[in-house]
């Protein structure tokens, strides 16, 4: 603002100055009366607040059309394949939660190379795998394609027989529950968060919070499940959002959920209790885990190792462990 209010205050004085010095000799030469060029003067005396606020009020309108620039910048990004604005019916399918990867490549952009160069597995209805590989490999990238987030270069993913590239995105997207690392909370309250279509009941809610082991801690909320979740759920700690987003998986009833290293930052506690919670409600839903540590996917049926966008090895953890005794 100093340098502003200096370079105008100067600007505006050299301005006058001319003026009055071209005023002056045209006063001498007979050009102007020297009535009109009194009036003409202090005019200019004044020219530089004039440009002071002009100035600032073109700057000022610049900064408010900033909102309306990025509007249209959104406004014009091509929508997603297959989307719909609809809110998704609650329908019959998936019944198991099958997967079946098919010979699956992946690539970001048409100049990047593949990044999964034909991954083939498939995972049985209630089955828990754990998804294993070196930073890299592709293990973010595969769940990414089963939420279609990337488009298949080549092959198919079958979800309880039905080809995912024929089904709508929101139909998708409503019966595969993600637990990230980062969990996501939208701007709004504890229920919006939820239940975003105002499906459930509060009885429905109140359950599958207990069941995430949250409905203590939304009691002692003065505002209860109506209490405001402020952006990117800041007011919430890491582990609660997490237990958040697990209570939002089992209030849809998902049939597939992924977590991706969902216990990797949170404290020792509240990792037992969502061990805990996987361990006794999703006993009948398949589940696709993330890990960096062996530790965390010990107790699932099958690991699938992950290499360099290729399947390297598929076991299960229970036999190793018959093996290492023997
Ligand atoms: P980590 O264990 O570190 O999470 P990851 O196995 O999940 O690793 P991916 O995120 O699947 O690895 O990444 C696999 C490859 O894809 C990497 O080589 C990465 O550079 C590339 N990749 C990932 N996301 C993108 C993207 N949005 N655009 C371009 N390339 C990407
Ligand atoms: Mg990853």
């Amino acid at each position: 603002n100093r340098w502003f209010s200096v370079r105008i205050s100067v600007l505006g004085g050299f301005v006058t100055g001319v003026s009055s010095v071209l005023l002056a000799l045209a006063v001498q030469k007979n050009l102007v009366s020297p009535g009109i060029g009194g009036l003409l003067l202090i005019y200019a005396l004044s020219f530089w607040t004039y440009l002071n606020w002009g100035i600032r009020v073109f700057s000022d309108i610049e900064s408010r059309m900033t909102s309306m620039e990025r509007l249209k910048f959104y406004s014009q990004i091509p929508p997603e394949k297959g989307h719909s604005l609809e809110a998704p019916k609650i329908q019959e399918w998936p019944r198991k939660g099958e997967i079946v990867f098919e010979n699956i490549s992946v690539r970001y952009a048409e100049h990047l190379p593949l990044v999964l160069k034909g991954v083939s597995f498939s995972i049985q209805h209630g089955e828990r795998i754990g998804l294993i590989g070196r930073t890299g490999s592709g293990k973010s990238t595969l769940l990414q394609s089963l939420f279609r987030f990337v488009d298949l270069e080549s092959g198919n993913i079958y979800l309880d027989g039905r080809e995912i590239r024929d089904v709508s995105l929101p139909e998708l997207r409503k019966n595969l529950a993600i637990i990230p690392q980062d969990p996501v909370l939208f701007m709004g309250t504890v229920r919006s968060n939820l239940d975003r279509y105002n499906q459930y009941s509060e009885l429905e809610i109140e359950n599958a919070l207990r069941a995430s082991s949250l409905w203590d801690f939304i009691c002692s909320l003065n505002l209860g499940l109506h209490h405001p979740i402020t952006e990117n759920g800041s007011n919430f700690s890491q582990g609660q959002r997490q237990l958040l987003c697990m209570a939002r998986a089992l209030l849809v009833k998902a049939k597939v959920i992924v977590l991706d290293e969902a216990t990797a930052s949170v404290d020792v506690q509240t990792d037992i209790i969502i061990q805990k919670v996987i361990r006794e409600n999703l006993k009948d839903v398949t589940l696709l885990i993330i890990a960096h540590r062996l530790g965390t996917v010990m107790d699932s049926d099958r690991i699938i190792e992950l290499s360099q966008g290729q399947v390297l090895d598929i076991w299960s953890p229970k036999d190793r462990k018959t093996e290492s005794k023997t």
